[in-house]
């Protein structure tokens, strides 16, 4: 039997290893550095953490949850759910926590990889799966004085919970998905608030409601009632993913809803100026919120478009010299895109890494496969997230594919599989005309890696990527 070992217990790391067990994959085993389980789920525990990805589609479609408080969840919900999955399934007791993986090489005599741990220790399995995530590393601004702020201070991603926070004024640097979330419960909770916004973002209406009792029981009685949802929501979500260039009919019918939600929401001309994006619609990440601009445009909320410059001990000061005076400061400033698993010493068959491969940017066949590095498997790997649509719906089509691999490898009494080579170039060469002339290719955005290449999204829609993994095709592979 194969012996599989998952790096990270998040949702990917769930994806596959559900996807094994239920196939009768039994030697699974899971590490994971941190103390619990669920990946960015655990980690974001900000005011108003939540999905903006309709729950009934983010979620597994073999373990639908008819228990869902609201269409969007919030993280607690999410965060209880992936620890329901992964019980059900009999991943947790496969899981090895605190246990941070620091190097792996591949041994091409034995046909396996030697994992070595933060401690020093190792292991050794046959297939390796990277479950690291793309938005898992905080990312701090590199901003002169940040160290000498003497209230409390953190990232948004690892919210301090124990800093009083209550009727003080609190600095937000950034206004991505994660400061649309937060600012609005801030403002509810009566602090005063300055937000930094470097660019402004299109925001769409959210469609979200709260589940009454009778959705439930309706989800618990009539499943198909809850895939319906699910379906309908889905089919969504693909449009809405094939609209995100400007110049298509749904790029423009979203702009417009964006641009009247953002008139309608904010009455003063000089605010909604500095609201307004000066770039093509989708290029940047299209958030949903019906509180964002309404606690913008409240009395106790200053929005500074000026870059922020410099942070004294007790204010941030703006590109104009102005000090604003702060008790916090929570740097809503995103996530190590580019990181995939440069924290992870990586070495391949010849001896060399992968972080050297990746100079110029991630890659790997259909975001999961690299040639040079057999028996090496990525999820939520290149190319693979999303600019609209669920990434759970991703990680079960990669999950899949990866299953088939094993598949074949113990009905072939393979030891070891690979990309070829010339499949691999054939993928990037699609791939990269496909994002060159994407939306993202665009403005500034955290989808492209400092050598210009888009790093980290699938093109398009989710169906066609669901397709081309449906059926392994053995013949793109080196099967040993
Ligand atoms: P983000 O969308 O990358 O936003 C970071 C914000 O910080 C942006 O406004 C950015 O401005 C700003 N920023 C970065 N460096 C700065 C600096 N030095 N000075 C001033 N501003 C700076 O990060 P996020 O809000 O944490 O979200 C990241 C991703 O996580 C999302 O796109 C999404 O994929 C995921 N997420 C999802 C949800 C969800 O509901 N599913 C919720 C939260 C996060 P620029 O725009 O100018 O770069």
């Amino acid at each position: 039997m194969t012996s599989i070992g998952i790096i990270g217990a998040g949702f990917g790391g769930l994806a596959v290893a559900v996807e094994m067990l239920r196939s009768g994959h039994d030697d699974v085993r899971l590490w994971e550095r941190g103390g619990d389980l669920g990946g960015v789920w655990r980690d974001n525990t900000y005011p108003g953490a939540g999905c903006d990805v309709p729950s009934p589609l983010y979620s597994f479609s073999y373990e639908p949850n008819p228990n869902w408080s609201r269409r969007y969840a919030l993280q607690q919900e999410i965060h209880d759910y992936i620890r329901r999955v992964a019980d059900k399934h009999g991943v947790t007791p496969r899981i090895s926590f605190g246990r941070e993986v620091t190097a792996a090489t591949w041994n091409a005599d034995a046909t396996e990889w030697t994992v070595t741990f933060a401690d020093g220790s190792t292991e050794t399995v046959d297939l390796l799966i990277s479950a690291v995530g793309q938005l898992s590393e905080p990312a701090w601004p590199s901003i002169p004085g940040i160290e000498s702020f003497e209230g409390p201070s953190f990232h948004s991603a690892r919210w301090d919970h124990d800093a009083d926070i209550h009727g003080r004024t609190v600095a937000v640097v950034g206004s991505g998905a994660s400061a649309v979330q937060l600012v609005p419960h801030l403002v509810r909770d009566g602090e005063r608030v300055v937000v930094f916004q470097r660019s402004p973002n299109y925001l769409l209406p959210k469609p979200d409601m709260p589940y009454r009792r009778w959705h439930s029981a309706l989800f618990h009685r009539l499943p198909m009632s809850q895939q319906a949802e699910r379906g309908g929501i889905w089919a969504i979500m693909e449009q809405f993913a094939r609209g995100l260039e400007a110049s298509s009919p749904v790029g423009k019918v979203n702009r417009t809803i964006a641009m009247r939600h953002l008139h309608s929401q904010v009455k003063d001309p000089e605010l909604r100026a500095k609201l307004t994006p000066d770039y093509p619609i989708g290029c940047k990440r299209i958030l949903f919120s019906n509180e964002f601009y309404p606690a913008l445009a409240a009395p106790t909320v200053e929005v500074v478009t000026e870059a922020v410059t410099e942070v004294r001990p007790h204010g941030v000061v703006d590109a104009t010299g102005r000090e604003h005076p702060v008790d916090v400061v929570v740097y809503a400033t995103g996530f190590d895109s580019q990181d995939f698993l440069d924290s992870i010493d990586v070495t391949g068959a010849s001896g060399e890494k992968l972080a050297t491969r990746w100079t110029d940017g991630a890659r790997a066949y259909l975001g999961m496969y690299v040639p040079g590095f057999p028996n090496l498997f990525v999820t939520y790997g290149p190319n693979t997230n999303l600019g609209g649509g669920s990434i759970i719906y991703m990680l079960e089509a990669q999950a899949r594919h990866m299953r088939q691999v094993v598949d074949r490898l113990e009905a072939g009494q393979f030891d070891s599989v690979e990309v070829t080579a010339s499949i691999d170039e054939d993928y990037d060469r699609e791939l990269s005309e496909k994002l060159e002339r994407s939306v993202w290719a665009s403005c500034e955005n955290w989808y492209r890696h400092p050598s210009g290449r888009i790093t980290s999204n699938w093109p398009g829609a989710t169906l066609p990527f669901a397709r081309r993994t449906r059926t392994l095709e053995p013949t793109e592979f080196a099967w040993a």
